[in-house]
């Protein structure tokens, strides 16, 4: 799936460098395995009936037919979830068999299953309001567009919420789900539709998935949907996008969804698999987050589709175009071929988040495919960095969902990325397309990645998965860049420490290291010559704590670009590369990345006196690649400086009509907390385009200019738009703007309380609270405190959950209790998910008034420092300026 939006170390988690008191998980977490094998679900056959869709109960009755394996087994366990499933009957091949037990998440039957042997087993039930699982979305008086639907959501672990079943990916089956539904709506689900018959007032809908897959991946949608037709995937195998009747059109589902069938044919023919499953339906959910991967059928977040405007702003690829190419290529990596583990999710998601890249690569090109890897680089290496290092595969937990992390997505991605670097493309896809095709229906871990590698490459990648996915941590180069013209070959010298592995430095300049931590490295360098022709070469870095490495070249190199090819995920430091040889990659860089990099580095070490190549570099990437320009402008903005501000400026008034160049400058402007920012920020809150009008009113809060901002953002949370983006982007910008705080504070706790709004612009007035919670005083505080704990039962579990961290937050004591009552009312995940909001009181370190008084303090002078700091760069500029005019009149 994918999320739209990182722990004294355990062991293997401990990178001493950057010791924290972060780690994964506690000491105290258990370590996770796959259930024996001794009973197989060989088919699940599920009949429902939701009599009306808001009571949040059906009728179910579920067959399930199993087999013993192996030596057999003494007693028949499920997994189903005893608040939500109250058995009337419980039937074995026909029978009535009342020895059983169902308690917490296990139903266990005590009948033994002799080895061969197969049994079928009747469960009928009343579904009485799970908490997890299954979700029913009950229209609301206030908020008239709000549909009725239903929908499921299997992973990691919530299946069993409403489904008695063998709820681990290891075991796949055949499922059949018979569902009746009041007239006038229609039940999506995995598979083939086979009848679809009225009976009365109601309609009966039976799907079949003839192929076998995990309970994880079943899925139901009951709504009223319009839908696009696309063009058949082959003959029998139609393609189809759904969104809710009433509020989007089939244009509407084509404009979002219209690259899927280039995306099905790279994928079918990039891994010589094709699609496995007899239909692909993309489905819009209301109130769904992230995207899910369903056998045969997508779900998606609830405001995935595009307005009009958006796709003008937005050049592709855009986020619906790569979350759509995710959760396809899982159609072959966790749908075709299923992991045996949540341990090794990256065989799924790291696979698919490069796959994604590998598209973007074929489409966009490789300056994109290069940029989207240098992305992926960044997430990984900020949460390792910053929250925790862990191997890839990794069975020690609390919550499966855990594991769904930067490690297992962008870290897992560039596994993948080094192995194809390693064997060549040729080899990299015939690896895949053996994978598959071996391990079709079946489930798997690394050592069948690595079987499939080892047959086609001949190469033992044992070594390489000890040092990337068993062991947490990467490379961290410290680089000495020297040129020699001394000798009779004149030499680029290189002098590599893998300083990652440094444990401590003695007294003496001695140094001791881990063995372990040292990586065997080989990558790819370019150096640039007078004629501005690129020359490149392979360097090899054993696992030594330091290596000197020399090329010849015929002169000194006028640039040079480490891993120019992006053969290793790694960091590295270069001590020195001089001005002159940033500015020659800036220019002359073979690829938008290097150009990038360059770039970053004039801006952090000589800003002031290269602005104008920096402004002439910037605005010839706006013209070639809107990705790199965006993140070049980025490193801009964050000096937030008048000179450039100016850059930005510029930038705007001569790219006005080049919307997406537009659109990416907008949302630097609101820290720039001027005037002239202002003004400009505002001319865009009337824009033509919604688009932009909503980008602007985002920044409005973060300028500070509270008279002049508040009462605007207040009028635009009612505006009606697409998908309430303007609603949710002035309650953002409310939570950046600290005066008037009381006001403000009470207008967001004002939204948060009324089901009118969505419940994405509550949650988000809620977080508004929470960035405002240490200003807020005690005397307000006491007001507010009782109607967050009124929201703390609001029907809608992530307002709930929402108003339980902005009272953590608060450091509202006397709430806890209610807010421990609360949680127990939730699902195994969220209640996890929730420990990290009671970690948040901490000790019962209550804020004094002094304490309040002072952070305010803080941010006056921090404030004041900002201005300082603005002025001097200001005098900065005119000094340079003066100084280049004298030098030129000389
Ligand atoms: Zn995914």
């Amino acid at each position: 799936m994918k999320n739209i939006s990182s722990y004294s170390f355990c062991q293997e988690g401990h990178i001493k460098k950057n010791s924290s008191d972060l780690q994964f998980v506690p000491e105290s977490a258990p370590r996770h395995y796959s259930p024996d094998l001794t009973i197989l679900c060989r088919d699940l056959d599920v009949n429902i009936h939701f009599k009306d869709l808001t009571s949040k109960k059906a009728d179910v009755t579920a067959k399930i037919t199993v087999s013993g394996m192996g030596s057999g087994s003494n007693e028949i366990r499920f997994n189903a979830k005893a608040d939500s499933i109250k058995i009337s009957q419980l039937k074995i091949n026909n029978t009535i068999f009342n020895d059983y037990s169902i308690k917490n998440d296990k139903l266990i039957i005590h009948r033994s299953v002799k080895a061969d042997e197969t049994i079928e087993i009747t469960v009928d039930y009343l579904l009485d309001y799970p908490k997890s699982g299954i979700y029913w979305i009950i229209p609301d008086p206030k908020r008239p567009q709000r549909p009725s639907q239903i929908w499921t959501q299997g992973e990691s672990e919530e299946a069993r919420y409403w489904l008695p079943c063998i709820d681990s990916p290891m075991q796949v089956y055949p499922t059949k789900f018979t569902v009746k539904v009041p007239n006038g709506f229609d039940v999506l689900s995995n598979g083939k539709l086979l009848e679809k018959i009225e009976e009365g007032d109601e309609t009966v809908f039976v799907w079949y998935q003839d192929q076998p897959h995990p309970a994880y991946l079943i899925t139901l949608c009951i709504g009223k949907f319009v839908f696009y037709e696309d063009a058949p995937i082959r003959e029998e195998v139609p393609l189809r996008y759904f969104a809710d009747k009433d509020q989007f059109s089939s244009d509407d589902l084509y404009r979002s969804f219209k690259e899927t069938p280039q995306m099905i044919k790279f994928l079918s023919e990039k891994l010589n698999v094709d699609y496995a499953w007899a239909k692909y339906h993309q489905v819009v959910l209301e109130d769904f987050t992230g995207a899910m991967e369903n056998t045969s059928a997508t779900s998606w977040f609830w405001d995935s589709l595009l307005s009009k405007d958006e796709s003008e702003i937005y050049p592709n690829p855009h986020i619906t175009e790569e979350v759509n190419i995710h959760e396809l290529a899982h159609q072959w990596f966790g749908d075709l071929v299923v992991i045996k583990h949540w341990a090794s999710a990256y065989l799924k998601e790291g696979m698919v988040t490069y796959l994604t890249s590998c598209y973007l690569e074929e489409f966009y090109g490789k300056d994109v495919h290069f940029l989207d890897m240098y992305n992926n680089q960044e997430y990984y290496l900020k949460e390792l960095k910053t929250r925790y290092a862990r191997p890839i595969v990794h069975n020690k937990y609390n919550y499966s969902f855990d594991l769904f992390d930067d490690h297992t997505y962008p870290g897992g991605a560039w596994r993948f990325h080094m192995i194809r670097r390693i064997i060549g493309d040729k080899l990299w896809w015939k690896t895949l397309t053996q994978y598959l095709t071996v391990n079709r229906h079946k489930s798997v871990e690394s050592m069948n990645f690595i079987k499939a590698l080892d047959e086609i490459s001949g190469i033992n990648f044992r070594e390489f998965f000890d040092d990337w996915v068993f062991s947490p941590g990467v490379p961290d180069l410290k680089i000495q860049y020297s040129f020699n013209n001394k000798t009779k070959t004149k030499l680029v010298v290189l002098n590599v420490e893998q300083s990652q592995a440094i444990m401590k430095t003695n007294k003496d300049d001695s140094v001791q290291f881990d063995y372990d931590k040292l990586f065997k490295l080989d990558f790819q360098i370019g150096w640039l010559d007078k004629d501005h022709v690129w020359h490149y070469e392979r360097i090899h870095i054993p696992k030594q704590l330091s290596t000197a490495v020399s090329f010849p070249v015929a002169e000194e190199p006028l640039a040079i670009y480490i891993n120019s090819n992006l053969d290793v995920l790694m960091e590295y430091k270069v001590k020195e590369f001089s001005t002159k040889m940033h500015k020659n990659l800036a220019e002359y860089g073979p690829d938008t990345l290097s150009r990038f990099l360059a770039i970053k580095e004039l801006i952090k070490k000589e800003f002031v006196k290269e602005s104008k190549f920096i402004t002439k570099i910037i605005k010839k990437e706006a013209d070639s690649c809107i990705q790199s320009f965006r993140k070049m402008i980025h490193e801009v903005g964050e000096i937030r400086s008048p000179l450039s501000f100016n850059i930005l400026k510029s930038l705007i008034d001569e790219k006005r009509d080049k919307l997406p160049v537009v659109a990416s400058v907008i949302p630097l402007l609101g820290k720039f907390q001027t005037e002239k920012a202002l003004e400009l920020l505002l001319s865009f809150t009337n824009h033509h385009n919604t688009a932009l009008q909503n980008l602007a009113i985002r920044q409005l809060g973060s300028t500070q200019f509270s008279e002049k901002v508040f009462d605007l953002l207040k009028e635009n949370v009612d505006k009606p738009s697409w998908n309430s983006k303007m609603a949710i982007n002035a309650i953002n910008s409310l939570g950046d703007l600290y005066e008037p705080i009381s006001e403000i504070v009470w207008f967001l706790l004002d939204i948060a309380e009324q089901t009118k709004y969505h419940f994405n612009v509550r949650t988000n007035a809620l977080q508004g609270i929470i960035s405002h919670a240490s200003m807020i005083d005690t005397g307000l505080k006491v007001k507010i405190i009782p109607r967050l704990e009124v929201l703390l039962s609001d029907p809608e579990d992530r307002i709930s959950r929402k108003s339980a961290s902005v009272l953590s937050n608060l450091k509202s004591f006397s709430s806890k209790p209610l807010i421990e009552t609360m949680i127990n009312t939730l699902s195994d995940g969220l209640q996890n998910q929730m420990r990290t909001v009671m970690e948040n009181f901490g000790k019962d370190d209550q804020p004094t008034k002094e304490l309040t008084q002072l952070r305010k303090e803080i941010f006056n002078v921090s404030k004041t420092n900002k201005e300082l700091k603005e002025k001097l760069l200001k005098l900065e500029t005119i000094v340079f300026s003066d100084k280049k005019g004298s030098d030129n009149q000389k």
